[in-house]
Parts: C-alpha cells; structure tokens; sequence
C-alpha cells in the first residue's frame, strides 16, 4: 500500500514537476491584450508506461478498406507481423475522453453547464475539433488552433508512439485463414427490400480479446493534473472503446507499470524484444516486461529513466501508482480555483 504522502514525494521531490499556473491562461503583454497560456520553457517531462489489453473485439483501421471488407493495421516488427496501434488512433481517443472528464468535473465543481464556465474561463465553450479555444487545460495538453483564422495556437504537451501488439498476427487476428475466419456483419446502407447478398454483408477482421499491446506516453512540462487527469482519461476511453466501431468493440483494460519524472531509455520496441527474449514458459513473454518494472527489479533488466537535469528520475513502479488516479478531483479543484483568481 502506498501512501498519497510517499506517491506525491516521489514524483514532485527534485522539484520535478510544473506548477498549476502553468495551465492558467494569462493577458499577453502586447497590445492585443489577448489571453494566451504563458509560454513555459522549463525541462520537466514525465513518462507513462503500461500494458493495454483487449477485452473484446478491437478493429485497429487507419486506412481505405473496401467497401465491405475491413482489414485491421498489420506491420512486420521484430520479426513478427503484429497488429498496429497507430499513436494518433490513441491520442485521439483519449483527447475525447480527457475532455468528457474536464467537463463534467466542470460542473461538479461549481454546478450549472460546462459551457457557461468555459465562456467565463476561456471566452467560449471550448468544442473538437474546429471551436478550440487553446486556452484551457485539454488544449495546453492535446495541442490547439484556432481553426476560424490562425491567431493563437499551442503546442502539443504530450507525445504518443505507436505500438505493435506482443502477439504475432497469426495468434492474434481472426482473419481469413484463421481457427475463428473472418467475421461478418450486416453493412448499415443494406436494401432490406432486397434479397441478402454479398453487397449486404460486411467482412472484416478484428483483434481478439486478451491481446496486449505496450505503450509510453510522455508529458511535457507535466503539471500532477496531467498525469492524474490522462490515466483517468485512459480508464474512461477503456470502457468506452478505441478503433473502428467503437461502440460495440475495442474495449481495453490497462496495466500502468510506471510513472516517472525521467524520459524512457527505452521503446516500445525494446519491450516487445524483452518479451521475445523470455524463454520462460509464461505468456508471451509479457512477465520478462512486467519484470522491468517492479520495484526490486536487479539492475540488470530495469527499465530505465533519465533525468539529465535533476540527476535521479522519481518513479512509481507498478502498483505504486494506484493512488494518483483519486488525487484527480483535489487537484482539479486547485486548477479551477486559480482560473477564477484569474478572472478577478
Ligand atoms: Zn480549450
């Protein structure tokens, strides 16, 4: 059990975190009197590190498919092909879900509508994709332009790889070939005034549950905030689901391994090596990458992070960070409270 006392002197010891005001849009000194997030060059960077896990079909499609066949991303890695979870699918999703939770903390915090709030904080309602208002916290994090004419912008805090699932493709998408065969679904546009033919159907393929696919994210100039506010954001886009059809598939569970206030001195790739390496006769090697990240983990296989600055990375290895998800409504409270302050 770890305590919120040990979790927060972990991560904030060293001074290695960025502070709310970072987040509080302030009156550019210009003559435009334009609010604008300050501009924040401080090294502060913390990295996530887990395993996210199927638990139902998930279609991983970044491209073009016929019109009635699907085929999930595949990429030869490692020597293996293996199904493809592109960065962008990821940041996407969970951009969606860390707005949903800033919403809704919105009006638990001071009740009435969100918009109204977001009117009175950042001068409108803040909406994805093309009415950002690159003032609030989802844009400091996610990255935001304003899409009417390009007068302000901010940069992406946040940074995402693309992964490659620990299972070779041939074990882990039902295919044409495969033990399961393609799967079939009924297409929306189909003529029910007309027999059922092919036209009708929809083929497409589809990751199986209990497929693991490793991920780091990295935060730029992290604020706690961020880092409680994305592993929420990633619980929520869990249930929600990830890919193609989301409604009825791509639902995960995710594993965090670590969080720490150093960069990675390793990939996603190296974790996928770490799991082909392991002749131990355990479940594709995901033991070997679980391994890495325990808290007595010998030197020799240990994950490691770098804080070129601070000397020594803090970290939360493995179940030391169950209790950052709960600091969430504390530490949005402060956030809110310096957005009024900032208003008066
Ligand atoms: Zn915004």
């Amino acid at each position: 059990m770890t305590t919120e006392l040990s979790i927060l002197s972990t991560l904030t010891e060293r001074n290695a975190l960025a502070p709310i005001q970072t987040l509080i849009p302030e009156v550019q000194s210009d003559k435009s009197a334009k609010k604008a997030l300050p501009p924040n060059y401080v090294q502060k960077t913390v990295t996530i590190v887990g395993i996210k896990r199927t638990t139902a079909r998930f279609l991983p499609v970044s491209h073009e498919g016929d019109s009635n066949e699907t085929y999930v991303d595949k990429v030869e890695v490692l020597e293996n092909s293996r199904a493809e979870f592109i960065a962008r699918k990821l940041k996407a999703i969970e951009r969606r879900e860390h707005m949903r939770l800033f919403r809704s903390l919105t009006e638990q915090e001071r009740g009435g509508v969100w918009k109204d709030h977001f009117k009175t904080w950042f001068g409108r309602p803040c909406e994805i994709p093309n009415e950002l208002c690159t003032l609030c916290w989802n844009d400091s994090l996610f990255g935001s332009l304003e899409t009417d004419k390009v007068k302000a912008a901010t940069f992406s805090r946040i940074r995402y790889f693309d992964t490659y699932s620990v299972e070779p493709a041939e074990d882990c998408i039902a295919r044409l070939g495969s033990e399961e065969g393609i799967a079939v679904g009924n297409t929306v546009a189909e003529n029910l005034s007309k027999a059922r033919g092919d036209s009708s159907l929809h083929y497409y393929e589809y990751v199986k549950p209990d497929t693991h696919f490793p991920f780091i994210t990295v935060i730029e100039n992290a604020t706690l905030l961020d880092i409680v506010g994305l592993l929420n954001a990633i619980s929520a886009a869990d249930a929600r689901g990830y890919g193609k059809y989301s409604a009825s598939s791509g639902k995960f569970d995710t594993e965090v391994l670590a969080v720490s206030t150093g960069v990675p001195r390793f990939s996603v790739l190296t974790m996928l090596e770490w799991a082909k390496e392991d002749d131990r006769p355990s479940a594709q090697g995901l033991d070997r990458i679980r391994d890495a990240f325990k808290p007595d983990a010998p030197v020799s296989i240990r994950a490691r992070f770098e804080d070129n600055v601070r000397g020594e990375a803090g970290t939360l290895w493995g179940p030391q960070s169950d209790g950052l998800r709960g600091l969430l409504r504390r530490e949005f409270e402060s956030y809110v409270a310096a957005l009024d302050h900032s208003k008066a």
